[in-house]
This record gives C-alpha cells, structure tokens and sequence, in this order.
C-alpha cells in the first residue's frame, strides 16, 4: 500500500469519488492516477469519468485532455452530453443535434445515442402505462 492511493491521505491528491452505480465498472486507481497526472491507460468510460473530475477542479479541456489521453475536443464533447460514458458496444455515439438536448422522451433528431435511446424507452413505458389505465377505466 502506498499512500499515494490510500482514500482519504494527502489533501493534495485528487481522489475518484463514487456516486454513480456505473462506477462500479471503472477502475478507480487507474482514474486516480489519470487525475494526478501519471501515465495510465483508460478505457472511455474511464476518461470520461476522470475528465468530468477534472472539470470540477476547473482544469481546462486541453489540460484535462493531455492528463486523460484525448484531445480537447473530444473532451469539450463529453461534457456537452452530460459526462455519459458512451454505450457499450452497441450504441452509437451522440451525433450532433445543434441544440436540441439529448435524451428527451423518442429519438432525438435520429440520434440513437445511450440518453436518447432511454428517453424513449421511459416515453414508451409512460405510453404503455397510459393506453393501459385507459383500457381499465373503460373497463
Ligand atoms: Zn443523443
């Protein structure tokens, strides 16, 4: 053990925080040292979780880039869609839909990206249990 990764030691070390359920699947170490600046391979989900801490300390896209391996860019578009790890495998990244806001109940502007395709879903589920309360009170 060193102190360097021990949770709760030196002030100065930035440390990952856990508040969503889907970090359960990031390696938080790996992140840690994204975050001091160590040389760390990251998968996406991993970037995207560091970059968004970074963000909170108020580093710049091109500062947060070159400590997670992307570029500003990339970074700039994370945020722009919420700090959302993209999909697993399957789902397509977020396409460009001017202003309009990701994740809103249907396809948004044809993006099927993780927030928009569970915007449907829940707009769906809202459908069903609505066609179904009618059918009762018809009943
Ligand atoms: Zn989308």
């Amino acid at each position: 053990m060193t102190a360097a990764t021990r949770i709760g030691g030196d002030r100065a070390y930035i440390h990952a925080s856990t508040t969503r359920t889907y970090e359960d699947d990031l390696d938080l170490i790996a992140i840690e040292y994204a975050l001091n600046g160590e040389p760390v391979q990251l998968t996406v989900p991993e970037k995207i979780r560091a970059a968004q801490i970074l963000d909170g300390r108020g580093l710049d896209f091109s500062a947060i880039g070159r400590r997670v391996g992307s570029d500003r860019n990339t970074v700039a578009g994370w945020k722009a869609h919420g700090w959302q790890p993209p999909p697993v495998d399957t789902d397509p990244l977020p396409i460009d839909i001017g202003r309009s806001q990701h994740g809103r109940c249907g396809y948004t502007k044809g993006c099927r990206c993780r927030a928009c395709k569970d915007g449907a879903k829940e707009a769906s589920r809202q459908q069903r249990a609505k066609a179904r309360a009618k059918r009762q009170a018809a009943a």
